[in-house]
């Protein structure tokens, strides 16, 4: 396939799926930039959820994104916690109603009811064949990973359960491995 052929599916693909999602978020009282961060900020560990991290993954500007986490706060769906060893520092929690409101979203319907009817080969080939491309741009254009913890080069199995990353030298828990991080480096 050639990239003028790649293009027009990845794009009608988004288009479908972002529709999707605006039509939920709508129901919510959300634009899809807000359900965008909040979608973020329920995947990101603990070094990712903050309001830099959230603008570098959506590619936004300060202004748009401290707005956009400004109306997810005053409707209850993020709280905000400031950063035990960093009084400068702000995490994003999702709220029990945020979570709700993503539970009825995301994935969007559209795309689960499609990829149903595709053989379970075929789907796993598929999710490789699209992550393998995605990692190829973030490269090209030189971004970050934001990758799953479980697959980054500083992730350390210290025997049975016990996980640590190497960079910041602290344990991570089972569930710590499945979220992405704004540090991930993935494998040469
Ligand atoms: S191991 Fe990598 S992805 Fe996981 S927390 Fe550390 S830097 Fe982030």
């Amino acid at each position: 396939m050639n990239a003028n052929e790649m293009y027009e599916y990845v794009e009608r693909i988004a288009n479908l799926i972002r529709t999707s999602v605006r039509k939920t978020g709508l129901a919510s009282g959300l634009q899809p930039v807000q359900m965008e961060a909040l979608h973020y900020l329920s995947r990101c560990n603990r070094y990712s959820n903050t309001p830099v991290a959230v603008a570098e993954f959506l590619g936004l500007t300060k202004g748009t994104v401290s707005q956009t986490l400004g109306v997810l706060e005053t409707n209850g769906l993020v709280k905000k916690e400031t950063d035990s060893r960093d009084r400068r520092v702000v995490h994003l929690h999702l709220t029990h109603e945020g979570e709700d409101v993503l539970q009825s979203s995301i994935p969007p319907t559209v795309l689960n009811s499609a990829l149903t009817v595709l053989p379970e080969g075929e789907r796993v080939q598929m999710e490789r064949s699209i992550e393998r491309l995605l990692l190829s741009l973030q490269r090209a254009n030189g971004l970050k990973t934001f990758g799953p913890c479980r697959t980054c080069v500083h992730h350390q199995h210290l025997g049975g359960a016990e996980r640590r990353c190497g960079l910041t030298r602290e344990m991570l828990s089972d569930g710590d491995a499945q979220k992405i991080c704004r540090e991930h480096l993935p494998p040469p």
